[in-house]
């Protein structure tokens, strides 16, 4: 089947240690197959993974990628590539790349199991939320499937479970929980003024919270820090409902590792998600977290057994598996 990838131009900057490299915005072109970012045309085989963050795109090149190129090789040092883009665009560009990919990809894998005579194995689905194209073969039908472009959660009939634009997993905490505010403007513009400038991220509530205490006390201008503080608290801390609170509740007391009292929310929570590979994922944390890895790796298996491809509960029952085994006479 051809799928169509009309071209999407967008205006970007390259972006070093969180600040950009050129006072004016270049013109950025991506089509179906490569990206072109003022002179430098990148195909989409030489990267490897994208991540956006806030309107901040990083790109992780695949490591031979920019061999031949010196500009690029300079531009992406640590082997990432990072554009701010303008207008809104970065997320729809995202998308071109990562939906590009994933299609070859997954034709890919067809081939390869058609060629070795197994072709009844390949399974594909498409994401709702980004439309990527995912690779299934192989794996259990289980209730739910991951995207990990974009971290929707949907079940095969395509009804999303939920969005990714709007339930992720920190980057502070690594849970699953609400992330309605994109948090690196703000948390930048505040480190900025306290001299350091990190990456955007994807902040919870309780996460955004704690890093703006951290910026109140590691700025010599209190003023400046309260200012910021509230600031933040305003931009980053979502309006939350009741399940949303218990979730915040639930997920700072796993944090903790106390796990006999998350667990009762957790539960309940899941009354309203049945099974949620998420949910299940920051049960298994708790228990991880309170030195339990034999309950740990129980949840993280009952995550996979409900959402096969879910790399994050698959990652984490390994190192479950580990302090079992570690723990084990
Ligand atoms: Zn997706
Ligand atoms: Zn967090």
């Amino acid at each position: 089947m051809q799928v169509r990838f009309p071209d999407i131009r967008f205006k970007f900057r390259f972006m070093r240690s969180g600040r950009p490299q050129s006072a004016l915005a270049r013109k950025g072109l991506a089509t179906g197959d490569r990206l072109v970012l003022g002179k430098q045309v990148i195909p989409y085989d030489a990267i490897a993974r994208t991540s956006l963050r806030d309107e901040h795109l990083a790109l992780l090149l695949a490591p031979d990628a920019g061999r031949e190129s010196k500009p690029l090789r300079k531009l992406a040092k640590d082997g990432q590539l990072r554009l701010a883009v303008s207008k809104g665009m970065a997320q729809a560009v995202k998308r071109q790349i990562d939906r590009a990919r994933s299609l070859k990809q997954v034709a890919q894998r067809h081939a390869e199991l058609a060629q070795a005579g197994m072709a009844e194995q390949f399974r594909a689905a498409a994401c709702p939320g980004c439309h990527a194209a995912l690779d299934l073969s192989g794996l259990d039908r289980t209730p739910y499937v991951h995207c990990p472009f974009c971290e929707t959660v949907f079940k095969q009939d395509g009804t999303v479970a939920t969005s990714g634009s709007h339930f992720l997993f920190c980057d502070e905490c690594g849970m699953f929980h609400q992330v309605e505010a994109h948090t690196g403007r703000c948390y930048g513009v505040a480190f900025s003024l306290s001299g350091v400038l990190p990456e955007p991220q994807h902040l919870c509530s309780r996460c955004a919270a704690r890093i703006s205490r951290r910026i109140l006390l590691s700025n010599p201008l209190v003023f400046f820090g309260l200012t910021f503080m509230v600031l933040l608290a305003r931009n980053v801390t979502p309006k939350q409902d009741e399940s949303q609170h218990q979730l915040t509740k639930a997920n700072a007391l796993a944090e903790k590792g106390r796990y006999t009292e998350a667990e009762p929310l957790y539960i309940d929570l899941l009354r309203g998600l049945p099974e949620h590979p998420g949910l299940l994922v920051n049960q298994g944390l708790a228990h991880l977290n309170g030195g339990d890895p034999m309950g740990a790796a129980l949840l993280f298996r009952r995550a996979l057994a409900s959402c096969s491809n879910h790399s994050r509960a698959r990652g984490l029952l390994e190192l479950a598996e580990r302090g079992t085994a570690k723990t084990t006479p």
